[in-house]
């Protein structure tokens, strides 16, 4: 099994693969099995037992055009869990889109495997099979445990794939994810303090990655006083050299009094227990799914602090890899553009907030679920795809 391995692949495996996809030969035996799930559009169990691949391909809404969602491949405890996955990050896809306003609708899926050592060229061409069967109605591209590589060999069996290096791809999303973060945390200042100006505020960084560490860039140059987090030590001295940054342990961001705290390194931070440390006045980062339950968006609310809703903050990375799809292909000046409105897309969600006394978390689903309702942002032409199968 060990040779199999796509992280050791060697020459051996790639002329394998190669013989793998010959023209018009399938490689699988595939089996796509409905599971009903009430809310959603279709649900797939997909196995194929040549290549031990066992998925689920969650569409939760296409009213707004395809179901775009990344593959996620990890060894989950249970089926069960995997399905709980599955939906609950298609309906995510779902919300995400719609106010973003890209065209497109929500999916997801995830492969039950260890992506270190049960993922297989075959197990990914059997899953493009498949998506390749769905006809277009879903479009995948990487995510946790799914490489660049890896989609590359799952387009070999569909084209229905975004974010792929070819010469219209729109690149790497940090940049652009960072840039709607910003502009999101200018939403959070002009509220509060009637200025987008970042001047002297204090901003809390957690997590200095591809987004955490361009977000900390702008925000220097913006004139914010910087306090940084990560848990390599190495990195965090470097961008607090770099920029005149304050430093604290991982377990003390979320306690930092500063002005905004920006998560940008992993999901949950918004429970029972962070609350009540929190000494911030507003929080905007990139992180998904920083609320461990809805609810605590209320939680929120009540101890007065100003949430920039993740899906929201965040979909600047979404903005910049739809445009990959647009009939003349990617410019990437499209989604600049659509990426420095999430600011006043921030602003009206805390507007209806306020008018309905409701958490802005509550507001920006709410929005969402009105552009579904009435179609706003509906796609009118067809993805385009520019990438080859090569
Ligand atoms: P990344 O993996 O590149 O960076 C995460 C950073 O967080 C790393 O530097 C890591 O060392 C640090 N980190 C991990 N645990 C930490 C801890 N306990 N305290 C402080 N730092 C810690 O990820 P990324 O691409 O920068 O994404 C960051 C977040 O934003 C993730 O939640 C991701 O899902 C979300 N997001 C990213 C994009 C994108 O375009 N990359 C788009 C949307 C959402």
């Amino acid at each position: 099994m060990n040779s199999q391995l796509l992280e050791k692949s060697t020459e051996d495996s790639k002329k394998r693969l190669a013989s793998l996809v010959k023209e018009g030969q399938k490689v699988s035996g595939l089996h796509l099995e409905k599971i009903p799930v009430k809310g959603y559009e279709q649900v797939m169990k997909v196995t194929d037992k040549k290549s031990g691949l066992t998925a689920i391909i969650a569409i939760h809404d296409t009213t707004l055009g395809p179901a775009l969602g990344g593959i996620r491949i990890q060894p989950y405890a249970s089926f069960n869990d995997a399905l709980e996955d599955a939906l609950r990050l298609s309906k995510g896809m779902t919300y995400k889109s719609a106010v973003a306003e890209v065209g497109f609708g929500g999916g997801k899926s995830v492969i039950l495997a260890d992506p270190k050592t049960q993922k297989t060229p075959e197990m990914l061409l059997a899953f493009g099979e498949a998506v390749e069967k769905l006809g277009g109605v879903y479009i995948c591209a990487e995510d946790m445990g799914c490489t660049t590589e890896d989609v590359k060999i799952v387009r070999r069996a569909t084209r229905h794939v975004v974010g792929l290096p070819h010469a219209k791809s729109s690149g790497d999303p940090g940049p652009f994810t960072a840039w709607g973060t910003f502009r999101g945390i200018q939403s959070v200042a002009k509220k509060l303090y009637g200025s987008e100006s970042l001047e002297g505020k204090s901003v809390a960084v957690q997590g200095l990655g591809n987004v955490g560490s361009v977000l900390v860039e702008f925000l220097f140059w913006a004139g914010a006083k910087l306090i940084l987090s990560d848990i390599d030590a190495a990195k965090l001295q470097k961008f607090a050299a770099k920029y005149n940054a304050k430093t604290v342990p991982v377990d003390k961001i979320l306690e930092t009094e500063c002005d905004i705290l920006a998560p940008c390194a992993f999901g949950g931070i918004i429970n029972d227990k962070t609350i009540p440390l929190f000494r911030c006045r507003g929080i905007a980062g990139s992180a998904n799914n920083q609320l461990l339950r809805d609810s605590h968006a209320n939680a929120l609310r009540d101890k007065g602090i100003l949430y920039a809703p993740d899906f929201v903050i965040n979909a600047g990375g979404l903005l910049n890899v739809a445009c990959e799809l647009e009939d003349g292909g990617y410019i990437p000046t499209l989604p600049r553009y659509k990426v420095h409105h999430i600011y006043d897309t921030l602003l009206a969600i805390y507007e209806i907030a306020e008018k309905n006394r409701e958490s802005t978390h509550t507001a920006a689903l709410s929005l969402a679920d009105y552009r579904i309702k009435y179609s706003i942002g509906k796609r009118v032409i067809p993805p385009t795809y520019h990438h080859s199968a090569d």
